[in-house]
């Protein structure tokens, strides 16, 4: 076995959340974890499609429960993904449920429009591209509005100004906004994505008028920031990032929101939490998490969670 092979190997399980302790992993892309997915998923996309890996999701959910995580939501934010979020939420009712959206990244590539490509980085147009950010959009509506027991949030949107131009700035800012009177008029929460873009989504939201339930997903912001979201009733949400070292701001940020405005995810299959960062991310490592949180908080791993699983079925009745 190739030194590359053991490294995608699963870390160890976190010990179980207390038995009656349970957590929402709101914010996950369960198609997109490997090792089960990538291969599938790679193949998909070569024949410009993408087929729900039902074997694999399984696993992870099973292996997610046996820790106490009892609910996901699978976010689809790429053209194709957004029926296979549908989909798994349709196939697993009571477990899963869908968040949809046109990621920021994805809608600069949409028609073809000549800017740079996500995070700056050269343009690679997949099938689904040639389609038009609006005809992309309207399969997003059209989904949230018929399966309305399936669909609890409109996300991840945003915007993602990481290495991006000012024509990226502008059609990401468009899309976002198209996304925040989507929210509002289905009244459904909305999941933010904000890269290096913190002030520039905030200034959108005010102007526009931020749904009743804005979450920024894997909260990146400062102590500052979360001041702001406090002051407006927003919501975080904390992935593995709330784990590294270098993070204090996100921490601080954790103290000042308030417990019942906060929340916890994996963004699997990335930012996996300590001490296994680099690895592969899955919903099972949330209690990982749920430990940093405790840490930074000062309170048990108990309290956060229960605190994460009441605001969850605040923000989403689920
Ligand atoms: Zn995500």
């Amino acid at each position: 076995m190739s030194k590359h092979h053991r490294q995608r190997d699963w870390a160890p399980a976190p010990p179980a959340l207390p038995t009656g302790v349970h957590a929402v992993d709101n914010h996950t892309h369960l198609a997109s974890v490997p090792p089960f997915a990538a291969e599938m998923d790679r193949q998909a996309r070569a024949r410009g499609q993408q087929p729900v890996p039902v074997y694999a999701v399984e696993q992870l959910i099973e292996q997610a429960q046996e820790v106490g995580i009892e609910g996901f939501v699978d976010v689809g934010c790429e053209l194709p993904s957004l029926e296979t979020a549908v989909r798994l939420a349709e196939q697993h009712p009571g477990t899963v449920w869908a968040a949809l959206a046109i990621h920021p990244n994805e809608a600069v590539l949409h028609g073809h429009r000549g800017v740079p490509g996500p995070d700056g980085l050269p343009v690679r147009y997949q099938p689904w591209h040639e389609q038009s950010f609006d005809q992309a959009f309207e399969r997003v509506v059209n989904l949230a509005s018929s399966h309305t027991q399936e669909v609890v949030a409109i996300g991840e949107t945003g915007m993602d100004l990481f290495r991006t131009g000012q024509a990226a700035e502008d059609i990401q800012r468009q899309a976002f906004r198209n996304h925040i009177a989507l929210a509002k008029e289905l009244n459904l929460p909305l999941q933010i994505h904000d890269r290096d873009a913190h002030q520039q989504v905030i200034e959108t939201l005010l102007a526009d008028g931020a749904p009743e339930r804005t979450v920024f997903h894997s909260y990146s912001g400062d102590a500052a920031m979360a001041q702001v979201a406090a002051e407006h009733g927003w919501y975080l949400s904390f992935s593995g990032t709330v784990s590294y070292k270098g993070n204090e701001g996100i921490r601080q940020a954790l103290n000042i929101v308030g417990l019942d405005h906060v929340m916890v995810e994996t963004d699997a299959p990335y930012l996996t939490p300590m001490p296994y960062r680099g690895r592969t991310n899955a919903p099972y490592m949330i209690p990982y998490t749920l430990r940093a949180m405790a840490e930074a908080l000062e309170l048990s791993i108990q309290q956060v969670a229960e605190a994460t699983r009441n605001t969850t079925q605040v923000v989403y009745g689920i």
